[in-house]
C-alpha cells in the first residue's frame, strides 16, 4: 500500500468529515481503506457490493469533489469490493464492477484481489475455536420445495427463494423478505430455502428462528449480561432466517440489536431471509433504518392461491397420504376455502379423518359440514354491522334505536360502545365508523371512544358491559 494513497485518502476524509453528519461519516467512510494510487486514480476498498452501491447513490458527488481537490481534474475513483471472511478459510471475494454502472467518475476497473491474510482484516469477533461448535439449524425437513406447490400466487416468492437457495448471499435478493397473510406459506417457504441450502452447502451455518424466540433470547441475554455473546453468536451465521418479523414492532431494543446483526451479516455477504405478515410499507413501529434495510433486497408477496393451485395443493396432500377422494369433493373444498392454505389443509385432513374413523364415504354432504366449520372460523373478523347487532341485542334494543338521534342515556351508551368496539375490532376509519353507526362524524366517534375509556375506569357496571361484550367478540 503506497503512502501517497493513504495521505490522499486522509485529506479526502478530512474534507468529507466536514461536510456530512458524524454518524454517516463513521458508518460509510471510516470502513474504507485506501489501497493504491496510480496517476490520477485512487483505489479504495469497500466491504461489500452494497456498500459500494450506497456510496455511489448517496455520496458520489461529495467523493468527486473531495478527490478532485486532491488530484485535480480527471481524478478517478476505483472501488475494490472485498467481503471479509468472518471465519472459515474461503478465498476472499473480489468483484468486478460492471463498467456500465452509474458511476460518474469514470470507469471502475477490476483491481487485483487483495491477499486474504492481511492481518488488519481479521475479524475481532471471532472467538478461536468457535467454528467447531455446531449450530443446530432448527429447520423442519417436512417443509421443503418439493411439497411447496407452485402457482401464480407464489411464483415470484418461490423462484426468488430457489435463487437464494442456489446462491445464498450471492444474489441481489438480500435480504429476501417474504410477506403475506396468515396460512399462505411463509413459514413453509422460509424452511424450504433453509433445507435446500443445507442440502447444497452442508458446511454453511443455517439458522431458522422466529422473531418471537429471537426477542426472548435477546431479553434473556440482557438479563444475564451476555448481550455481546448473543450478538457474536448471530454474527457467525451464514444464512439467518427470521420468521414473522412483524413481531419486532415496538420492541426497540430487539430491533436495535437485530440492526447490528443484520448489518454485519449483510456486509459479509451472508444471506438474510425474513418473513412478515405485512409489506415493509405497512409495517408499524419498526424503526425507519430497519425498514430501509428490509427494502434493500427483494420483498416478495405470497398471495391467496387461485383455484387451480388450491386444487393441486389438495390433490398433493391426498396423494401423499395415500387417500382417494371424489373429484367433486375436492372441487367443493377448493371452491369454498379460498384465502388460507392452512385451513384448506385442515378441511381436507378433517375429511380424511372423518371418513377413516367412521368408515364412511366422504359425501358432498359431509364436505359441506366440514367446510362450513372452517369457513365460519375464518369469518372471525367482525363487521361493524355485526357489532351493532350484538350490542343492540345485549341492551335489548334494535339497531335502529341504537342508531337513532335520541339522547337517552342508555341508548347513547350503547351507541358509544358500538363505536368503541368498531374502533377496536375493525380496521375502519373513525369517519367510516361514524357514517355506519347512525351517520355521525369522526369527532363523535373519537369522543365516544374516550368516553368509554373513561367510564371503564370509573364505572363498575359499565366495565361489566365491556367485559360481557368483549367475550361475544372474541
Ligand atoms: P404462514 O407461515 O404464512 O402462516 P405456513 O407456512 O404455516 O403459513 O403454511 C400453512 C400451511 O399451508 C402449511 O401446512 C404449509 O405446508 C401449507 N402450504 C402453504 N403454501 C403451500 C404450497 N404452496 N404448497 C403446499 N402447501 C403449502
Ligand atoms: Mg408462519
Amino acid at each position: 500500500m503506497s503512502v501517497s494513497a493513504i495521505s490522499v485518502w486522509e485529506n479526502c476524509l478530512a474534507f468529507i468529515e466536514d461536510n456530512i453528519q458524524p454518524q454517516a461519516f463513521k458508518t460509510w467512510f471510516l470502513p474504507i481503506k485506501p489501497v493504491k494510487l496510480t496517476d490520477k486514480s485512487l483505489s479504495i476498498q469497500v466491504p461489500s457490493k452494497f456498500f459500494y452501491e450506497w456510496l455511489e447513490e448517496h455520496y458520489v458527488k461529495l467523493l468527486k469533489v473531495a478527490l478532485t481537490r486532491e488530484l485535480g481534474e480527471g481524478a478517478k475513483l476505483v472501488y475494490v469490493i472485498k467481503m471479509e471472511n468472518t471465519y472459515g478459510n474461503r478465498e476472499p471475494f473480489t468483484e468486478k464492477i460492471p463498467s456500465s454502472n452509474r458511476g460518474q467518475m469514470g470507469p471502475q476497473e477490476m483491481d487485483v484481489p487483495i491477499k486474504s491474510k492481511s492481518p488488519e482484516l481479521k475479524n475481532p469477533f471471532v472467538i478461536p475455536g468457535i467454528r467447531n461448535i455446531k449450530i443446530e439449524s432448527q429447520l423442519n425437513p417436512n417443509y421443503n420445495f418439493d411439497n411447496f406447490l407452485e402457482g401464480d400466487s407464489n411464483r415470484l416468492a418461490r423462484s426468488a427463494g430457489l435463487a437464494v437457495a442456489n446462491k445464498p448471499g450471492g444474489t441481489s435478493f438480500n435480504p429476501l423478505l417474504i410477506f403475506g397473510g396468515v396460512g399462505l406459506g411463509k413459514t413453509h417457504l422460509a424452511h424450504a430455502i433453509g433445507v435446500e441450502i443445507k442440502d447444497k452447502y452442508p458446511e454453511r451455518t443455517v439458522l431458522y428462528i422466529s422473531a418471537e424466540k429471537f426477542t426472548q433470547q435477546y431479553i434473556e441475554s440482557v438479563k444475564k449480561n451476555t448481550r455481546n455473546d448473543f450478538i457474536h453468536f448471530y454474527q457467525l451465521i451464514d444464512v439467518l432466517i427470521i420468521d414473522d418479523v412483524q413481531f419486532l414492532s415496538g420492541k426497540s431494543g430487539t430491533q436495535d440489536v437485530f440492526f447490528h446483526i443484520f448489518n454485519h451479516l449483510h456486509q459479509n455477504g451472508k444471506q438474510v431471509i425474513l418473513t412478515s405478515d405485512k409489506a415493509p410499507v405497512d409495517m408499524q413501529d419498526i424503526e425507519q433504518r430497519l425498514l430501509s434495510r428490509f427494502k434493500w433486497g427483494l420483498s416478495a408477496e405470497l398471495q391467496s392461491p387461485d383455484f387451480e393451485t388450491r386444487i393441486s395443493i389438495l390433490k398433493n396432500k391426498l396423494y401423499r397420504d395415500g387417500v382417494e377422494m371424489p373429484e367433486e369433493i375436492i372441487d367443493y373444498v377448493a371452491k369454498h376455502i379460498k384465502s388460507n392454505i392452512r385451513e384448506l389443509e385442515g378441511a381436507i385432513i378433517s375429511l380424511i379423518a372423518q371418513s377413516s374413523f367412521n368408515k364412511k364415504e366422504v359425501t358432498l354432504d359431509l364436505a359441506q359440514q366440514v367446510v362450513e366449520k372452517f369457513v365460519k372460523n375464518t369469518k372471525r373478523e367482525v363487521s361493524i354491522d355485526y357489532i351493532q347487532k350484538v350490542v343492540s341485542d345485549y341492551f335489548e334494543m334494535d339497531v335502529a334505536t341504537l342508531q337513532s338521534k335520541t339522547r337517552k342515556r342508555h341508548i347513547v351508551q350503547a351507541r358509544q360502545l358500538a363505536m368503541f368496539f368498531a374502533k377496536k375490532y375493525t380496521k375502519a376509519s373513525l369517519a367510516s365508523i361514524g357514517s355506519q353507526i347512525g351517520k355521525r362524524d369522526h369527532a363523535t366517534v373519537l369522543h365516544a371512544c374516550k368516553t368509554v375509556d373513561n367510564l371503564a375506569e370509573t364505572d363498575k357496571q359499565f366495565r361489566k358491559y365491556i367485559e360481557d361484550l368483549t367475550k361475544k367478540f372474541s
